[in-house]
């Protein structure tokens, strides 16, 4: 008897633990997305392009939920977005940034030394600095830390555009068997993933020579697609038309291409991004706060410099090869964030695209790049209400995409600076 008020206490209590346990888990999933505003708004404009090419006028944007609901919505009860007297158009997309690449405490590029909270803030900053240039999506293509910004932006509302990330590169040699540059495929979408980016060249900084061969690259590019995934790689000289035989989707840089290995890739529907406005001249201007870290040398970075030129000459060749898809990609590292748009002026000035179509590239076309082409990157009823204003008319003087004045990434309001005013 005497052990009773000890005995009857202890199973009473297991009982209640038991029974709890399972409704507590269930209470602690993950918090839902906050809701998009539900509006409506109107968004008025005068002027505005389309974002497949054409100039549209006396537009009258609705918004609800996140989405464009018409071009001609009625005004009455609901909030207006003034926005006549700007270039309204759909907000840009850069297929290639490095959201991880960020100045440190001392102004030096941050390695992986950096405290991780401090690391943390620096990514979130150029998603920021991104958004705040007019771009509302973005492709950041090299490295596992962008996944939890991606993930902060998608799933809670944390300011920033749209994010889709490779995670870090895939990378193999010569020696690579097929079955491993398989797992390593499949790693990255286990991993989470929204595409794969592949390293079919060394960096132009140490030598831009092949990794892999064409064999290879369709291993990789085709378990890519087999697991409904794109791939985008990084390639020199004969790598890209290499990369594009392989069917891999898009081919970055194509520094050293010739006008045969343009046209393979053209014919295959290769999209191809070409860099002429921003990260070679972003790396030379900074060039005392890269310099010493991992291949960021002297030598790197006159090689860079040396053959800027033949950068531009690559471009021209794309954009004079009917059919090519040449895709807005800038390759945004520390010191270029924000500054994205850049890129369109390098478009202008140095490859010879007209601002349309420079303007396009970062639009309807970077969405179709994405596979996204029903979703962002057109004004058209039923598209994402990613929508950016500029000061001036691009068409006539492309600098004014240095002036974004008003920024609306699925129908939240993130910039509004009044027409005249600067960034
Ligand atoms: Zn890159």
């Amino acid at each position: 008897m005497s052990t009773r008020p000890q005995f009857v206490p202890t199973i009473a209590l297991s009982l209640v633990f038991l029974g709890s346990a399972a409704p507590l888990a269930a209470q602690v999933a993950p918090v839902p997305a906050p809701p998009a505003p539900a509006g409506p708004v109107v968004i008025l404009a005068d002027r505005a392009l389309d974002g497949r090419g054409n100039v549209v006028r006396a537009l009258r944007i609705g918004v609800a939920n996140g989405r464009i609901t018409s071009l001609a919505a009625p005004l009455k009860g609901v909030r207006v977005i003034d926005l006549r007297g700007s270039t309204v158009m759909p907000g840009f997309i850069d297929t290639h940034v490095h959201l991880d690449s960020h100045w440190d405490r001392t102004g030096r590029i941050a390695t992986e030394k950096e405290p991780p909270m401090e690391a943390a803030t620096g990514i979130a900053l150029a998603g920021w600095e991104t958004l705040m240039g007019g771009f509302t999506t973005v492709q950041t293509v090299g490295d596992p830390t962008e996944k939890p910004l991606r993930d902060a932006i998608r799933d809670h509302g944390f300011p920033g555009p749209r994010v889709l990330t490779s995670l870090a590169w895939v990378e193999g040699d010569s020696t690579s068997s097929d079955d491993s540059l398989r797992a390593m495929v499949r790693a990255r979408k286990a991993q989470g993933a929204d595409l794969i980016k592949i390293f079919a060249s060394t960096s132009q900084r140490v030598g831009a020579k092949p990794t892999v061969s064409q064999a290879q690259l369709a291993v990789m590019c085709g378990e890519a697609k087999a697991l409904g995934m794109r791939s985008m790689v990084h390639a020199y000289r004969s790598q890209v038309s290499a990369a594009a035989l392989a069917g891999c989707n898009q081919v970055e840089h194509a520094t050293y291409a010739s006008k045969e290995d343009i046209e393979t890739a053209v014919r295959a529907g290769t999209f191809l991004s070409p860099q002429v406005g921003l990260v070679v001249q972003n790396y030379i201007a900074n060039k005392a706060r890269y310099i010493g870290v991992g291949n960021y040398t002297d030598e790197g970075m006159a090689t860079m410099d040396r053959d800027l030129p033949l950068d531009f000459s690559v471009c021209r060749m794309m954009v004079a090869t009917p059919g090519a898809k040449v895709v807005f990609s800038t390759d945004a590292t520390a010191g270029a964030h924000g500054r994205n748009a850049e890129e369109f002026i390098g478009r202008v000035d140095h490859c010879g695209q007209t601002p349309m179509a420079a303007l396009t590239s970062a639009q309807s076309l970077a969405a179709q790049a994405l596979g996204m082409g029903d979703q962002i990157g057109t004004l058209a009823s039923g598209y994402a209400g990613d929508i950016i204003a500029l000061d001036g008319d691009p068409l006539t003087d492309i600098t004014a995409v240095r002036r974004v004045v008003f920024v609306m990434r699925g129908g939240v309001v993130y910039k509004w600076a009044g027409a005249k005013g600067g960034r």
